[in-house]
């Protein structure tokens, strides 16, 4: 392999423009670099590896060898449990400079990056080497003439794909239980933020994670992704991101019969009903629609609001969502950042204006904001939205909420599972029974109630109708990274009855 070399870190802030395969770091087969982009400044910060087909045969192969040679898979749960506790470590030891990483790449607000991405996927490797050492099968009790068990085995080798909005949680959530199971994983990340893979592959390197187990390729989502999925010798696809692009990752791999974990878009409901706490409320509504810049698969993008509080509720967004600090993702006190790109700044600056020229009424917001040449966007509240318009029946990405009035309870639930989508839903309610209840017809894979975004790696969240199948966090994430194999053996009767 003439054009690898041994890596150093990657720099708090510039990508490296080498691809991480076998357990080193080399160029592109064509040498082919893009730029990486501050979405804080829109300036340049440094170059990509942009990987070809002949990258992703090459990063298979070596994911295929370290699976095939049991230099992973052989080892015991107990060994691999050391090395992903050692991984959590590792990353809470190197906190800033995964936080930078994913502040300069997301435009993440620093303090968030630190305290919500980095300590979260870092409790991911900590849960899921937890349970590497339990992956135990079952016997069964059967009439057969024969001693039936199941083994778990992992499936082989990964290929995780992930999205820009949560770079590293949502590589986490793939690599921490796909490894815990025995499996190893080629993972493209998102063009616009491959910085923390990078990160991460030094990390497992450090922790013991044998060379090949975990490969890193970036570069063209479509032509690339499009390759790794295809390829034969991946034998499983757990893929997050858009539902368009889902359906088409989908539709590949199920001609191949491959399985594949779908994580897709969403466009949360949050109810509030008149009885609710509304100092509890408002809080999770605000918190549920500027939380990474809107820019969250399960956004409470959707305010559904009980009839007798609707305008009362609106007078307090009025006031307060102004005064959530926008600002430099730098800067301790922001909590709103820019938006990733100028193509998703242009994407919400559309979609408000269509949902105005549509009548909906601007409460707060609705425009750019001028910083440094970044892509920033004043959080938005639309009031009067009709339930028809694009930014309530598609996901807008960015800090914007619309809010719409109801009368009963059943109006409130049919609203909310009108869309195509059901990722997450809130319930904010005193009533205990009106909790349950409307929890449970609510079309959504995870259910807050008096609170938004309640999440942890011991919880499962995933997605129902256009969000998805897939689950991620919790056991049910790690039993989708293995396979049930079943062994009778027969029991002869006695010779000498
Ligand atoms: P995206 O669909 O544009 O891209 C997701 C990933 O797929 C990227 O790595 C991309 O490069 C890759 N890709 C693109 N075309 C491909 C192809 N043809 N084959 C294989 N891979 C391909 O999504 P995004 O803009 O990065 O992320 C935002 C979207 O992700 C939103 O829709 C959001 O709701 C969704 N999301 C869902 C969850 C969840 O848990 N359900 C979590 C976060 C984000």
């Amino acid at each position: 392999m003439d054009n690898e070399s041994t890596g150093h870190a990657a720099t708090a802030l510039a990508p490296r423009a080498e691809l991480w395969i076998g357990g080193a770091w080399r160029t592109s087969a064509n040498g082919d670099t893009y730029d990486a982009e501050d979405p804080a400044t829109g300036q340049v910060i440094g170059q990509v590896g942009a990987a070809t087909t002949a990258d992703v045969d090459a990063a298979v192969a070596a994911a295929t060898a370290a699976f095939d040679d049991g230099r992973w898979s052989g080892l015991s749960g107990r060994d691999r449990s050391r090395i992903l506790l050692r991984a959590a470590g590792l990353m809470r030891e190197r906190t800033e400079e995964l936080a930078q990483a994913e502040s300069a790449d997301v435009g993440k607000p620093i303090m968030f990056a630190r305290n919500i991405d980095v300590a979260n996927a870092a409790d991911l490797f900590e849960f899921y080497g937890t349970l590497a050492p339990h992956l135990d099968g079952a016997v069964r009790n059967t009439p057969l003439p024969a001693f039936a068990y199941t083994l778990k085995e992992p499936r082989g080798v990964v290929a995780a794909i992930s999205p820009f909005n949560f770079p590293l949680i949502l590589s986490s959530s793939k690599i921490a239980p796909a490894l815990a199971a025995g499996n190893t994983i080629v993972h493209k990340p998102a063009p616009q933020t491959p910085l923390s893979a990078q990160v991460l592959a030094e990390v497992l390197r450090d922790a013991g994670v044998p060379d090949g187990v975990y490969n890193v390729i970036t570069g063209p989502g479509a032509e690339i992704g499009d390759a790794l999925v295809r390829h034969p010798d991946v034998d499983m696809v757990a893929f997050t991101g858009s539902s368009t692009v889902g359906s088409i990752v989908a539709k590949t791999a199920g001609e191949l019969l491959k399985p594949v974990a779908a994580e897709l878009g969403g466009n949360g409901a949050n109810i509030v009903f008149a009885d609710a706490d509304l100092d509890v409320a408002i809080q999770a509504v605000i918190g549920g629609f500027v939380f990474n810049t809107g820019q969250f698969c399960m956004s409470g993008a959707r305010l559904i609001v009980e009839r007798p509080i609707y305008e009362t509720v609106l007078g307090i967004l009025g006031q307060a969502v102004g005064q959530v600090p926008l600002g430099r993702p730098s800067e301790a006190a922001t909590v709103i950042g820019p938006l990733v790109s100028n193509a998703q700044l242009e994407r919400v600056e559309r979609m408000v204006q269509d949902a105005v020229a549509a009548g909906a009424r601007i409460v707060t917001g609705g425009s750019r904001v001028d910083l440094d040449g970044g892509y920033y966007y004043a959080p938005t509240v639309l009031a009067d939205v009709s339930n028809d318009a694009a930014a309530v029946q598609q996901e807008v990405f960015g800090p914007v909420l619309t809010v719409q009035p109801f009368d009963t309870e059943a109006e409130a639930i049919a609203l909310a599972n009108s869309t195509p989508f059901g990722l997450a839903a809130g319930v904010q309610t005193q009533d205990v029974s009106r909790a349950h209840r409307v929890s449970a017809r609510l079309e959504a894979g995870i259910i807050w109630v008096n609170g938004w975004a309640m999440l942890d790696a011991a919880v499962p969240f995933g997605g129902v109708k256009a969000s998805g199948w897939g689950r991620e966090n919790g056991v049910e994430a790690l039993e989708s990274y293995l396979r049930t194999k079943s062994v009778t053996i027969s029991i002869a009767p006695a010779t000498d009855a």
